[in-house]
This record gives C-alpha cells, structure tokens and sequence, in this order.
C-alpha cells in the first residue's frame, strides 16, 4: 500500500488524492511547485484546508557537524526514533550531498561501519526526498536560493539496491520535472551488487550507477562483502556490460583500498582485465579507518603505484579524496546506532 504523504506520492497518484477531496487535477502542478520548489502559488483555500489532511512531516535534523574541509555530517531523526545520517559534501564549491537509503544495512560488508550495525530498517521514498529538501534549504538558506540543487549520491547507509521500490519512487520524485527536477546525470547510485536490484536498474529513471568491486577476485571479494557467494562476480559482470548508458556516460567501478590486501601486480592485471570491454572508470577509494576493525589504510605512495599500474594496462582510474574523516563522515564511516541484534 502506497503510504498517503504529500512528499511519498507521485503527481498521478496526487491528482487522485485531489480528485478523491472534490479538487480539480489540474492543481497539481501548482500543488507540487509549492511542495518541492519553495513556490506560492495561488492555492484555493479549500484546498490549502484539505492540504493539512495529506500528512508531510520530514525527518527532523538533530545534529550537524562541521569538518576542517567544509564537510558537513548531518544526524536526521525519523518520526518513529531511528537516526540517520546524511553528508554534504564540497568539492571545489560544487555541492553534493551523500543521502542514505537504509538504517543500517544488511550486507555485512566487513570494513563498513554500517555493515556492523545491521539492518534497522528500509527508509521511505518521502523520507529519503525529505533528507534531500533539508539539505538543499539548508544551503539554500547559507548560500542563496540561486544556488544550483546540489548533486547526489546515493553512498550513505544502506544498500540502495536493497530498497528497491522505495528507491525508485524517491528517484522519479527528484528527477520529475514538477517536483525536485534533477538531472539523471546530478544523481549516481552506489551498489555493492545486489543483483535482484541490479537486473531491474533498467526500471530506474536513468542515473550513474557506481558498483563496488573492491577485488578481481572471487574467492577474496567474498571475505570482504559476504553476499558474493549468492550474487557472484561473474553474474554481476554480465549485468554491467550489458547496460545501455548514455553517451558520455561510464559505470564507476568503486575500488576499495586495504593497506597490503588488494593493491598488488596481480590485482591491477585481474582487475584490468575484469573491466575490458565494459564502459568503465576505476575510482581508488584508500580505506578509511573504523574503530574497532583490523583493517588498514595503505600509504600513498601504495596507492600511486597502484594507480601507476592501472594507468599503464590502459584502465581508466581517479581516485576519491576522503572527506569528513575527522567527524566519521567519510565513507564507510557512518552509522547512527547497532541493529545487530535485529539483522535478519
Ligand atoms: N551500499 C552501497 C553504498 C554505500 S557505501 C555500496 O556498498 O556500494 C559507499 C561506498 O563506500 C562503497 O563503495 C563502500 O564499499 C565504501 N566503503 C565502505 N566502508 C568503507 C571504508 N571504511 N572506507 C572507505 N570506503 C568504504
Ligand atoms: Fe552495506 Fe554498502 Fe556498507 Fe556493504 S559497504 S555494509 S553494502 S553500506
């Protein structure tokens, strides 16, 4: 059942709320303007009375924290107590914001803070659109209303692909020219490789997918994300080759590095292989270090020399800057509480 929130229904489901309240559809445009955009249209009284019926509470931030970068970290609660956390992040005074799709998450990935704590629970499309209206009018409100929407990435708690229907409504939600109107390029989505997801991505408004590889290799993948064993590399690799993308358009390959684990000759010359043919960029991601884990960041030096390598077997490679580290922002570093208790 579709929940009835003013910021969870899509405009044909809210014409339908409209007609049901003895309203004219033609309102929604308007209705959604004054929703999404900050607009004051000219809303019929009767309407703006029947308006107080259709519930529209957002999570509420309880927390932020500011990093020596400029990194923001941003605690929301949920209507029913559960924390979540949110991240703005400014690369070149270009801002993106990291938004999560879960509490917690199932997949247990072993270096992720999350992945320690479990699933909570799955997060609602308006609670997720919600997070997003609260960062954009927070910097909206500290920079100006002309300031371009902020970017997403969908990097935060939870596995987005996990998520699936909620996920996919909060997209056609940001992306629908009447609501948050973002481009499909403004929005990249962060899988590990939950393939019942991943099939159906097709079924999402089209936006940058970005996969987890993290190793070449089996056998190694899976002591790292233990839903390898049901959801295999080579499965994975046929989806993603696959794809249609758009012009211009490329599959962001996340490369985890764990200091002395997965940055050898031999890596470089698996991985260089595993993304040929495939319409791809390497992003190094030099671990982030979480309390409580064993594993380690490797120097930089380490890192160039792998870059070094890719570079050389004519692997498209960048690497990600860490961001927030000194407020646990960074990736990997986020998580608001332990579900382990409740994990399935
Ligand atoms: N669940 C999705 C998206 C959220 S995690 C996914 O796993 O892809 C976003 C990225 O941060 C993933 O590539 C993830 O592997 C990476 N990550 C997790 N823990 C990390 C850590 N401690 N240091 C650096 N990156 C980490
Ligand atoms: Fe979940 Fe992604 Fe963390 Fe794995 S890395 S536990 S999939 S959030």
């Amino acid at each position: 059942m579709i929940t009835d929130h003013l910021y969870q229904l899509l405009p044909e489901e809210l014409s339908r709320w409209l007609v049901k309240h003895d309203h004219s559809p033609n309102q929604v445009r308007s209705m959604m303007a004054w929703a999404y955009k900050k607009q004051s249209p000219a809303l019929f009284p009767r309407l703006l009375n029947d308006l107080e019926k259709l519930p529209k509470s957002l999570p509420s931030i309880i927390e932020r924290h500011l990093s020596t970068d400029g990194t923001q970290k941003i605690l929301f609660a949920t209507e029913d107590g559960l924390k979540v956390e949110s991240v703005i992040l400014n690369y070149h005074r270009k801002l993106t914001v990291c938004l999560s799709t879960q509490v917690g998450c199932a997949m247990g990935c072993t270096f992720c803070r999350t992945g320690m704590a479990g699933l909570g629970r799955n997060l609602e499309a308006y609670e997720i659109v919600g997070m997003y209206l609260h960062l954009r009018n927070l910097i909206w409100h500290e920079n100006s209303m002309e300031a371009p929407c902020p970017n997403i990435v969908f990097m935060g708690q939870g596995e987005p692909l996990h998520n699936f229907e909620q996920v996919k409504r909060a997209l056609e939600i940001l992306t629908h020219p009447w609501a948050l109107d973002l481009g499909s390029r403004q929005i990249t989505l962060s899988t590990v490789g939950y393939l019942p997801g991943l099939r159906r991505f097709h079924e999402l408004p089209r936006v940058n997918l970005a996969f987890s590889l993290h190793s070449p290799f089996e056998e190694e993948r899976r002591q790292l994300i233990p839903i390898e064993t049901r959801y295999p590399l080579p499965e994975i690799q046929q989806v993603l080759k696959s794809m249609s993308l758009l012009p211009r358009q490329f599959i962001t390959l996340e490369y985890l590095i764990l200091k002395d684990m997965n940055h050898s000759e031999r890596h470089a010359l698996a991985l260089a292989d595993w993304c040929r043919n495939m319409k791809s960029i390497v992003n190094l991601i030099p671990y982030n270090a979480v309390t409580g884990l064993s594993f380690e960041r490797p120097s930089e030096e380490a890192v160039d020399l792998f870059k070094k390598s890719l570079v050389d077997l004519g692997v498209r490679v960048m690497e990600r800057v860490a961001r927030g580290s000194d407020i646990a922002a960074a990736c990997g570093q986020l998580a608001s509480r332990d579900y382990s208790s409740e994990a399935p």
